[in-house]
């Protein structure tokens, strides 16, 4: 166990690290924090608004999270995922409210989320998950429709031009969000960085870890100068996204051995025509094709990025061997190693869908884009619209008895047997239910901390919900979305 004053590290400086260490900072208010970003500026990487997609994941519309299994839609994950996200409306909602973070702009917009699907068996599908989730408080409000004018008064943009007798049809989420991750992490930080006891550094980036009795020395390269430090942690963080395997595999725990990375970069069409953007406001998902990864569902977005409305069409993905979009292209070479090698192949051999949809998509031509885009917007022209890269995804690749390897699309968190290191790996659902994910964090690493009156009554000041369901108790669920919907000023 930790001691009251722990010196503790935060690897990498996006949503993840500084959700922990503002965390960390209310539960244990004497701890010295230092958090290192081998970039010059935080929030760099993915939790950057133009490196994701800003969905405020709530399963909302994303029919990914909510399977046909043997005829009947699985809505568990769903469930699990629509609750992650109100546990991070609260945590921000009370760092609004005690101006914890002060945003230039707001960091989280109200916009409908919306499913659109085309064919008799997917508006089946849609019609099956429209009746399972509705009949949960938690995804109450939610509105279906298979009238081609109804969908023409909420969707008009992506009607115009289509022919009435498509079969097609729409849930409709008016409470759903665009959040922009990169402005609440720059908040965060930026709020840390006032405490005495915490450290910001920027351009340092860690390279090595040596564990001594009850603590790690952290081996670190001052970048703009040139010069190597070592800082001694009784707890390590590796929030270091895309850079946390190279890490996990330096730390030498055994927990971290067995698993290999594979990157996924993600690309968009953004529209450059301010009439097309101001005649959209949704974020509209389809459905993934049959053997695309569940991060290819397509979607047509309003965001708001820096204050300004846009409008993005994607993700389109791409490959490239780097872990980090700031990383190096010998980031996947240099992960493999002899513990990983094995389920990599693996992996690989039992995933010939996936290396069929990469090459598919690194071999598109701007019209192949363009025409994918034209099957959400029928009348959209070419020249409104150009190709912008964002964030590098590292799907993980775990050991597995029995078939050797397996491509992961969740996230993991792996955790020394003395709970004195964690580390993070992959990207989905992401930085919406960072605040769910960094509460396992210090369940798994804290566990008596956690079950102690001090730190339970500090959580449920937080999010006032700590330790309730919101899926079995649904007027808790609505009450708190009421509260956060009046904090954050959502519709
Ligand atoms: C294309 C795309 C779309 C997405 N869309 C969504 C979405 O719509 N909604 C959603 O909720 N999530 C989305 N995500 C996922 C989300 O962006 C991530 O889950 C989240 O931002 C991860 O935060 P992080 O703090 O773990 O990593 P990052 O934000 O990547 O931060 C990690 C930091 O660690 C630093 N670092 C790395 N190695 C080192 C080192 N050795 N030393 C020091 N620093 C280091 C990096 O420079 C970086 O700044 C998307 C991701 C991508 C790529």
């Amino acid at each position: 166990m930790i001691g009251k004053n722990p010196n503790i590290a935060l690897i990498g400086a996006g949503i993840m690290s500084a959700t922990l260490g503002v965390l960390i900072k209310k539960l244990i208010p004497n701890a010295k924090l230092i958090l290192f970003e081998r970039l010059d500026q935080v929030a760099a990487e993915s939790s950057n608004a133009w490196n994701n997609a800003g969905t405020g994941h709530s399963a909302f519309c994303e029919l990914n999270y909510t399977p046909l299994r043997d005829g009947v839609v699985d809505i568990s994950k769903a469930l699990r995922i629509s609750e992650s996200f109100e546990i991070s409306k609260q945590f921000w909602a009370y760092l609004k409210k005690t101006d914890w973070v002060d945003t230039p702009y707001p960091f989280i917009n109200d916009i409908d989320h919306m499913s659109f699907v085309w064919g008799e068996e997917n508006i089946s599908f849609l019609q099956k998950r429209f009746r399972s989730l509705s009949s949960f408080p938690i995804f109450e409000d939610m509105q279906y429709s298979d009238d081609f004018q109804q969908i023409k008064n909420w969707i008009p943009l992506m009607m115009e031009g289509r022919n009435e007798r498509e079969e097609i049809a729409v849930t409709k989420m008016d409470i759903g969000t665009d959040v922009n991750f990169g402005a609440i992490t720059k908040s965060m930080i930026a709020y840390l960085q006032k405490f005495d006891d915490v450290e910001v550094l920027l351009s340092h980036e860690v390279k090595q870890f040596k564990k001594i009795d009850n603590a790690w020395l952290v081996e670190v390269t001052d970048l703009e100068n040139d010069e190597d430090k070592t800082m001694a942690a009784e707890f390590v963080f590796i929030g270091a996204g895309g850079g946390a395997l190279p890490l996990l595999e330096k730390s030498g725990i055994p927990e971290g051995r067995g698993y290999g990375g594979f990157p996924v970069s993600g690309q968009f069409l953004q529209c450059t025509n301010p009439e097309v953007i101001l005649r959209h406001e949704a974020k509209v998902y389809g459905k993934a094709a049959t053997g695309s990864p569940p991060m290819s569902v397509p979607h047509l977005d309003t965001r708001m990025l820096d204050g300004k409305r846009s409008l993005l069409f994607g993700p389109y993905a791409g490959f490239s061997t780097k872990f980090l979009k700031n990383g190096s292209f010998l980031d996947l070479p240099l992960s493999i190693e002899m513990h990983n090698v094995w389920p990599l192949l693996a992996a690989g051999v039992h995933n010939i869908d996936l290396t069929k949809y990469l090459i598919k998509q690194v071999t598109q031509s701007k019209e192949d884009r363009f025409e994918f885009l034209q099957k959400f917007y029928p009348e959209a022209k070419i020249e409104d619209w150009e190709l912008i890269t964002a964030g590098q995804r590292v799907q993980i690749i775990k050991k597995d008895e029995q078939e050797g390897g397996v491509l992961k699309f969740g996230t993991e968190i792996i955790v020394s047997e003395d709970k004195s290191m964690a580390a993070l790996l992959g990207a989905s659902p992401g930085a919406s239910t960072s605040v769910s994910i960094m509460l396992d964090v210090l369940k798994q690493c804290f566990p008596n901390q956690i079950e102690t009156d001090d730190w339970k009554k500090s959580l449920q000041e937080m999010i006032p919900s700590y330790g309730q369901s919101l899926i079995e108790d649904g007027d808790l669920c609505l009450k708190t979305r009421a509260y956060t919907t009046e904090i954050l000023k959502l519709a």
